[in-house]
């Protein structure tokens, strides 16, 4: 069945599923200090049984890609048998996973034995002090590591993200030049209102935070320029440099780079008229669009033991899929109970 097309005629065939609000660590943008304050009990959370049967409704309406995501989705025991559970669904063509990074050493063996396609480590500084500052609890150094072991289990495409903010002066082209020796993509993502209450270090998401990605994509290429390396030359839809994905980033490279820079821009450059998903919070709310707190209840679809209303849940978030968001809309949700 070819994906479903909503209201916009949008197709969605791409599905986010959080698969736990918990994390080991408490960047300044996406949670408090003290983390999640509310935090789910186990049986509030979907099993993994109930996560499989909900994707084999969701291919049922086109869903044909599936991204893993959190809270820290290895911070949950056994992630590799989700994954290969989703996996025994032949439709499902991709399934990837967004991470910190810090777990994924232990864990990529048994994820590429399952069947996991590929990864997105979260990234925001290569400075030791700024990442524990930014992380609270992180360790640059096994952030690093992960990127190291992404490539070397053949991830592919492996994408490193990072949410800038200007006060934390990122070195934007120190970034993209890990794009240059090794075939990682780096993409820039707009510091976006999710979770206002807790965001940025407990005072709440601030404007001025922003940096827009046309002014990221200037300053890198500028630099890239002036230290010989050269500009960035943008890359056109089918260019055989962007990675695979389908998602709303525009892309960049270096010349003769073995990767890419990138950028995701949901408040400068709204891409909803091209948005490709829905997204399944770890206690099972199936959310029609990130930046509205319309939510459905697909968890008491789950355990009623109905596959029609199951489908019921997914035909109305399709329906109800707004149009757009506007620009400084904000959620009672932080980031890490939605999973980004
Ligand atoms: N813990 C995993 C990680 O960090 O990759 C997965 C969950 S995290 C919520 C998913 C993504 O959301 C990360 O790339 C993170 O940087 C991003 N994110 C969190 N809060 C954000 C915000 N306020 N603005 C932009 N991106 C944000
Ligand atoms: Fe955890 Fe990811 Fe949020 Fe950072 S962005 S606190 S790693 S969920």
């Amino acid at each position: 069945m070819p994906a479903s097309k909503d209201q916009y005629g949008r197709s969605i065939d791409y599905l986010r599923i959080s698969v736990t609000d918990r994390c080991n660590l408490r960047c300044v943008y996406c949670m408090g200090e003290d983390g999640v304050a509310d935090k789910l009990r186990h049986d509030e959370i979907l099993s993994y049984d109930e996560i499989e049967r909900f994707a084999r409704r969701a291919v049922r309406f086109g869903i044909r890609r599936i991204r893993l995501t959190g809270g820290e989705p290895l911070v949950r025991r056994d992630l590799a048998d989700l994954v290969a559970a989703l996996k025994r669904i032949g439709q499902i063509e991709d399934i990837s996973l967004t991470t910190n990074g810090i777990l994924l050493p232990k864990f990529a063996a048994e994820l590429k034995a399952s069947g996991l396609d590929r990864v997105n480590i979260s990234l925001d500084t290569l400075d030791k002090e700024a990442y524990r500052r930014l992380t609270r609890l992180g360790e640059l150094s096994r952030a690093l590591a992960a990127i190291d072991t992404a490539l070397e289990y053949h991830f592919d495409p492996v994408k490193v993200n990072m949410v800038v903010m200007r006060s934390y002066q990122q070195d934007l082209f120190g970034f993209a030049r890990l794009s240059i020796e090794r075939p990682l993509h780096i993409r820039f993502i707009e510091y976006m209102p999710v979770g206002l209450s807790s965001g940025y270090q407990n005072q709440g998401w601030r404007d001025d935070e922003v940096i827009d990605s046309a002014e990221v994509i200037a300053t890198i290429s500028a630099t890239g320029e002036a230290s010989g390396l050269g500009p960035l030359l943008p890359l056109a839809g089918g260019d055989s440099f962007l990675p695979a994905g389908g998602g709303p980033a525009r892309y960049w490279r270096f010349a003769g780079a073995a990767g890419t820079v990138g950028v995701i821009s949901p408040l400068s450059n709204h891409f909803c008229g091209r948005c490709n998903r829905l997204r399944l919070t770890a206690e099972g709310r199936l959310r029609p669009c990130l930046f509205s707190d319309v939510e459905l209840d697909a968890r008491a679809a789950l355990r009623l033991g109905d596959d029609s209303a199951i489908d019921a849940v997914i035909a109305d978030a399709l329906e109800i899929k707004p149009k757009e968001h506007g620009r400084l809309q904000s959620t009672r949700r932080l980031m890490s109970q939605i999973g980004g």
